[in-house]
């Protein structure tokens, strides 16, 4: 190990043997300069961890030559002890603004001179491990920053440029306004299916494969990236028509056709996509990327494998979209929505047993509106869940009058929507809205649909679990018209069937619908599940339903969805308020 090097500059070699002798126990290379310039051409070559500065010394004196080497970055932190027999203040106080380090006065006292260079030496050496740990950080920030750069520009499972580097140079390109652009939108169909079936590292593999075979369809000059889970953007320069455009998707739409081949799996997956023509209108390129992505999702109402381009219509239902968002935020700033109850009467009996409730938004110029023509845009915005915590506690509160009132055993339906379901708060909620209604939970019924369960199974199992541990039960709504029904019907904790209207629009003895309401029942009895029947319309179709042995039914036979007066009028007037024989024959 390099021992510890002190280079002593001083005129008077005496003073130098003073040093030497002084300091002869410790472990130091003593080095001798007589002169400031022979101080600083030796630096280099002796490398010292201390310097002994002697303050006065003919030509450049010790004040002089300590401001040089201070003011040199390799040697700036040197430690430098001056030496001085005149200790003014003044002396002190010009070397202390050169950078001196410390003083020590001669003549020497041994003991004091060895605790200064010690602790000068110290000093030093701390200064130094934080040096190293300073820079050891600096590099790991560097470092850190690259990877995460990276990250914001590159797609860690693909390679391909994220969106947001998709961004930058798709602003770029229409800056330039030389060529016209086009983001062509792709999202994988049901995608979510194969992470179910075959799990995550599958899926991640799939997407892998897929944008090897995007990669392929690359023309010189573009720019595919990866935009979302199972989203791809294409960023195509120089699209002279849109014939030679169609020609292009029909070609990527092709590459489809083939399976994937993926942990010796044949997975087929197509895509729908959705382009976006820059016509030089285009100066923002998120407005692009937001009118491919809408062209997309009509192209997905289509079905699988569909393409669209945006077109000046789809710019029309866009902004009608964007005003119908900003509507629904005042609607809820304003109490513009209420509940309206359609009645569920037992198709055995014919007695009303209770009712579901359905949000109605009173709209200020277009006057009520149903829940078909808005809870879609508003389950998009997530708006849904503040609307239906509203509809649940009126509708509770409803229900819970009606009880004072004498009708005890009514039920009521709510329905919950995919994002409802998935709100972190919902159980509190609709714990807190039982506690603050007094209902009793066992009359609650809550509506989910089978998209509910396709989103996550496994959660929705346990929240299912979680809110008949409460005596509320579970219905599935519009049973039928989702996907695997049978797969999770008997692992999923429900309590009815609601057999959705496009079946029973359509029921006419021995053809299918019949038949699938048919089996639907069929399997319920053997479930051990209630059948509900909604949308029944004409006498006939409530014949057939209650051949067919529907317990129990709702449809604009019996009653619209009407307001909470409306409903007392018409249906609880009876004097006798246990029976609840409403016919509805006549
Ligand atoms: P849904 O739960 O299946 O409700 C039945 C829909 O069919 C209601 O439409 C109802 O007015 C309508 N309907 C009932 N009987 C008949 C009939 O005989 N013929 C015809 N043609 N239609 C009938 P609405 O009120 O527009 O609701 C549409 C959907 O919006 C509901 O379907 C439900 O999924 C959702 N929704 C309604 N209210 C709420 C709510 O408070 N929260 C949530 N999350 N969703 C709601
Ligand atoms: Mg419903
Ligand atoms: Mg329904």
């Amino acid at each position: 190990m390099k021992k510890t090097s002190i280079l002593i500059v001083d005129d008077e070699p005496d003073n130098f043997d003073v040093i030497e002798a002084f300091l002869s126990g410790q472990d130091y290379q003593l080095h001798y300069a007589d002169s400031g310039s022979e101080a600083i051409a030796s630096l280099n070559i002796l490398q010292p961890d201390l310097i002994l500065l002697d303050v006065m010394m003919p030509g450049t004196d010790g004040i002089e030559l300590c401001r040089r080497i201070k003011a040199m970055p390799q040697w700036k932190s040197v430690p430098i002890v001056m030496v001085t027999a005149l200790a003014g203040k003044q002396t002190l106080a010009r070397c202390l603004d050169v950078g001196a380090d410390d003083f020590i006065s001669k003549p020497f006292n041994r003991l004091e001179l060895i605790a200064r260079i010690g602790s000068m030496l110290r000093i030093h050496d701390q200064y130094q491990q934080l040096n190293a740990l300073n820079t050891e950080l600096e590099t790991l920030v560097q470092q850190k920053t690259a990877q995460l750069q990276a990250l914001i520009f590159e797609d860690a499972l693909t390679d391909l440029p994220t969106r947001y580097h998709l961004l930058q140079l798709l602003s770029k390109a229409l800056e330039c306004k030389t060529s016209n652009v086009a983001i062509a939108y792709l999202d994988c169909d049901q995608f979510k299916l194969v992470n179910g079936a075959f799990g995550y590292l599958v899926g991640n593999q799939l997407l892998q494969a897929i944008a090897a075979r995007l990669k392929s369809l690359l023309r010189p000059g573009d720019v595919l990236a990866r935009v979302g889970e199972d989203e791809f953007c294409f960023l195509l320069h120089n699209i002279p028509d849109e014939k030679i455009l169609n020609f292009w998707i029909q070609e990527v739409l092709q590459a489809f056709d083939t399976t994937f081949e993926v942990d010796n799996y044949q997975i087929f997956m197509s895509v729908c996509i959705g382009v976006a023509l820059s016509n030089n209108t285009y100066d923002q390129p998120e407005t692009l990327l937001q009118a491919a992505d809408t062209a997309m999702y009509k192209a997905k109402l289509r079905g699988k494998g569909c393409y669209q381009i945006f077109d000046h219509q789809m710019y029309v239902a866009t902004l009608l979209r964007i005003t119908l968002e900003n509507d629904l935020q005042q609607a809820l700033e304003h109490h513009e929505f209420v509940a309206y109850y359609q009645p569920i009467f037992s198709l055995v009996t014919n007695n009303l047993v209770g009712f579901e409730a359905l949000v109605r938004w009173q709209h200020p110029q277009r006057g009520m509106l149903s829940a078909g023509e808005f809870i879609p845009c508003m389950e998009e915005t997530g708006q849904v869940v503040r609307v239906g915590i509203l509809v649940l506690r009126q509708a509770c509160q409803q229900l819970q009058a009606w009880h004072q009132l004498g009708w005890s055993e009514l039920t009521m339906s709510v329905n919950l929507s995919v994002r409802q379901f998935a709100s972190s708060t919902l159980l509190t909620d609709i714990d807190q809205i039982i506690a603050e209604t007094g209902i009793n939970p066992a009359c609650l019924k809550l509506e989910i649909t089978e998209s509910v369960i396709m989103q996550n199974a496994e959660a929705a199992i346990q929240l299912t679990e979680k809110l008949r541990s409460r005596q509320i039960q579970i219905c599935i709504d519009d049973f039928g018209t989702g996907y695997s029904s049978l797969g999770y019907l008997h692992r999923f904790p429900i309590d009815i069937l609601k057999i959705d209207r496009s079946f029973v629009s359509q029921i006419e003895p021995g053809n299918r619908h019949y038949q699938v309401v048919q089996t639907i029942i069929t399997l319920s009895n053997q479930l051990g599940l209630t059948v509900v029947a909604e949308g029944i319309e004409t006498q006939e179709q409530l014949q057939y339903l209650q051949e067919l042995g529907s317990e129990f039914g709702q449809g604009y036979l019996f009653s619209r969805p009407i307001p909470a007066e409306m409903i007392e009028k018409i249906f609880l007037k009876d004097c006798d308020k246990r029976r609840f024989n409403v016919s509805f024959e006549s």
